[in-house]
């Protein structure tokens, strides 16, 4: 066995640990569980637990926690030791059914937008069998989905698991009219690239900025940015390259299929791309990968930045989300095959995505809206906040001949040899040329490119899966009860395109053109987090999600809650940060400068020198610092009277309030940077973060 096959998953209870270790019965009861999603046996989680007790402590474990993903974005954890006390006084390893389906956790402490009442702080986590229980640091981590007592979710696991429920169950009844009798299941596959910055640790502890808000708010821009291309795919530096096989490792060991790792755009950038999986599967080991990501920095002396914008004035970082359909016997629903015009159930499905982005543009907006994700989308970087869909032109062509009613093979076998012979470079191509936009088609799987880089991929995800759905449910009432299957099809087709083409752009989505023509087309734009969150309370969001039980009403407002009340906290800290790295920082360095060049000019004068030179830097020196002064004394009284109450009003607040007075604060900040000594600014400067790995 080579070492990386020794070393995959050698922390995880897989299928093949069960296999091997569980009684035959019950290896088959909870393959059933996990693949078909019959309900959980008590006798069967009895054994299981007992199983996988006695196969963690031999890897060393002395503690359980059930792992969940409450509404913080991150990962939570508890862990508690097997030990139970024996008659003899010792202890011995215990670990019960109940304690690997069930844990109690008291709630209080994570958001629940005002889902879980003060007089029931408990959350209950409940064991999710699909996503594999790993050994980590001497604890078994079992993932969970966490609820209110009520059964509502207060985590971003369980309204993805319903919405990949909802999409297997419609994408059944389509394929089931389209002829198909052996899928049993369509899961929701998924691989997130991840993107990431590194930096020394050492300096990253002395700003503030970094450690309170995982982002730059101060710091003047650099003589060299990322203008000379050099970094993208460049040899990777020893240091980091030690530090991705190290990631890579420990990834591997617990399962996570990591892949591709290069050098980003951005000097200090990097990116990682996973094997894709099960969409919740690659949701968990996401967020395995970013814990993973922060804490083997912390071994290499560096410090990890998921932030979306850590620095200014250079990309920043994001997450894409290639995301698609396969049934259980292995056919990936948006493969093209050779003759895509022939192929009804290809064509189908890729309508469904293109009714469902049109429709919900909105939901897939705000999927992927933060404070953090705000500093970068829609700035030349990243894709604008106005969603469309790139299918590309042969596609494009294909459905349009169908809108016409022109037959679909007379599109001909031009666009037939194209499909068959050149697919691996028109795959190539259509990358290339729409880089820009949001969400592309590209080749077997759709790409949505807004993600944040620091965000969970549940909650975009959700969207995708939920809005597809309901095309497909309309899809399947209109197959299920027709007279000829493939006429009504095309319909669809023909429908679907004449409704919603105007998603299609393959244009340069960064162009200002492409704005005001998004505009004519009636297609939202959503510039802000601040704009986007309020969908969520809209009535026919509601009856979507209701619809296909994945979210309720309340659940959906508790996310309004949650996602406004988060925006606000991270302005709120970024802005107390800057006040306080202002104060105690560069006021007092520009001070102790300024005492330096009056002490120079006294000097020179008692000597009967010229100062000009000091005198042109005192005038920089008051005129910057006068200014500081003032901004900081503005910043504070503007967060000093934070409105309290309903929150989309906090949240304008902050938008509109303390965004414009903490950029002018940094505006004045980063000419201070240019004008005081550098032995003398308090902080590592952007030249020292990025380029002094
Ligand atoms: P890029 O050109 O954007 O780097 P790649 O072809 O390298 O695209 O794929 C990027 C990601 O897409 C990888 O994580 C890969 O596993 C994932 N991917 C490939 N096929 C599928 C699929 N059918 N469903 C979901 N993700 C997929
Ligand atoms: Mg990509």
């Amino acid at each position: 066995m080579s070492y990386v096959s020794g070393l995959f998953g050698s922390a995880v209870f897989n299928d093949s640990v069960m296999k091997e270790r569980l009684p035959k019965e019950i290896y088959q009861s909870l393959k059933r569980t996990r693949e078909s999603g019959f309900p959980l046996e008590k006798h069967v989680a009895t054994v299981v637990a007992s199983v996988m007790k006695d196969w963690a402590v031999e890897k060393g474990a002395t503690h359980f926690t059930h792992w969940f993903q409450p509404m913080t974005g991150i990962t939570a954890e508890k862990h508690n030791a097997f030990i139970s006390p024996a008659p003899d006084g010792k202890v011995i390893m215990e670990f019960s059914g109940r304690e690997l389906i069930m844990g109690e956790s008291d709630a209080s402490s994570f958001p629940s937008g005002g889902l879980r009442a003060t007089f029931e702080a408990r959350g209950y986590t409940a064991w999710d069998p699909t996503s594999n229980a790993y050994v980590k640091e001497g604890t078994l981590y079992i993932p969970t989905a966490f609820c209110a007592y009520s059964g509502e979710a207060l985590d971003q696991k369980t309204p993805l698991l319903r919405s990949m429920q909802a999409l297997n169950f419609q994408a059944l009844r389509v394929l089931r009219c389209l002829g198909d009798t052996t899928a049993r299941r369509v899961d929701v596959t998924v691989g997130p690239e991840q993107e990431y910055f590194l930096i020394d640790k050492a300096l990253w502890e002395r700003r503030r900025d970094l450690v309170y808000a995982g982002r730059t708010l101060f710091g003047a821009r650099p003589p060299k940015g990322q203008e000379m291309d050099d970094h993208y795919y460049g040899s990777l530096k020893q240091r980091v390259a030690d530090f991705m096989k190290d990631v890579d490792e420990e990834l591997w060991r617990l399962g996570v299929f990591s892949k591709t790792k290069h050098n980003e755009v951005a000097p200090a950038q990097h990116e990682l791309a996973p094997i894709f999986e099960t969409a919740n599967i690659s949701a968990d080991h996401n967020q395995m990968t970013m814990e993973m990501l922060k804490k083997v920095a912390g071994r290499h002396g560096l410090a990890c930045l998921l932030h979306e914008k850590p620095f200014e004035g250079i990309n920043g970082s994001g997450k894409h989300d290639n995301w698609s359909l396969a049934t259980d016997d292995g056919r990936n629903l948006f493969e093209p095959t050779k003759l895509p015009q022939e192929n009804i159930s290809f064509l189908l499905f890729i309508a469904a995505v293109m009714m469902a982005v049109d429709r919900f543009a909105p939901l897939l907006r705000l999927s992927v809206a933060t404070a953090g994700n705000d500093c970068r989308l829609g700035a030349n970087e990243a894709p604008p906040n106005i969603i469309s869909l790139f299918l590309g032109d042969e596609l494009t062509e294909i459905l349009s001949a169908f809108e016409q009613g022109t037959e679909a093979h007379n599109c001909g076998r031009e666009v037939m040899e194209i499909g068959v012979s050149v697919l691996p470079r028109l795959k190539k191509d259509t990358t290339d040329r729409n880089r820009t936009s949001p969400l592309a088609f590209t080749g077997n799987k759709f790409e949505f490119r807004m993600l944040g880089s620091a965000q969970s991929i549940a909650w975009p995800n959700v969207m995708l899966n939920t809005g597809v759905a309901e095309s497909l449910r309309e899809y399947a009432d209109r197959l299920e009860n027709c007279e000829d299957v493939t006429q009504e099809a095309r319909s669809l087709l023909r429908e679907t395109m004449r409704d919603h083409k105007r998603i299609l752009f393959d244009g340069n989505n960064y162009s200002s053109e492409w704005i005001a023509e998004a505009e004519r087309r009636g297609l939202p734009n959503l510039p802000t987090t601040v704009d986007a969150i309020p969908w969520l309370l809209k009535p026919e969001v509601a009856e979507l999600f209701e619809r296909h039980k994945v979210l309720s009403a309340s659940e959906l407002t508790s996310r309004y809650e949650i996602y406004l009340e988060n925006y606000i906290k991270t302005i709120a800290i970024e802005a107390g940060t800057m006040l306080e790295m202002a104060r105690r920082e560069i006021v007092p360095a520009v001070i102790r400068y300024t005492a330096e060049v009056c002490a120079t000019k006294l000097a020179l004068k008692s000597c009967e020198m010229p100062s000009a030179l000091e005198d042109e830097l005192l005038g920089s020196l008051s005129a910057l610092g006068g200014a500081l002064g003032s901004q900081v004394a503005l910043l504070q009284s503007r967060l000093d009277v934070l409105p309290d109450g309903d929150m989309l009003c906090v949240a304008r607040y902050a938008q509109t309030e303390l965004l414009p007075a903490m950029s002018a604060l940094r505006g004045t900040a980063d000419a201070l940077e240019a004008v005081v000594g550098v032995s003398h600014w308090p902080f590592p400067t952007y030249g020292d973060l990025l380029y002094r790995l």
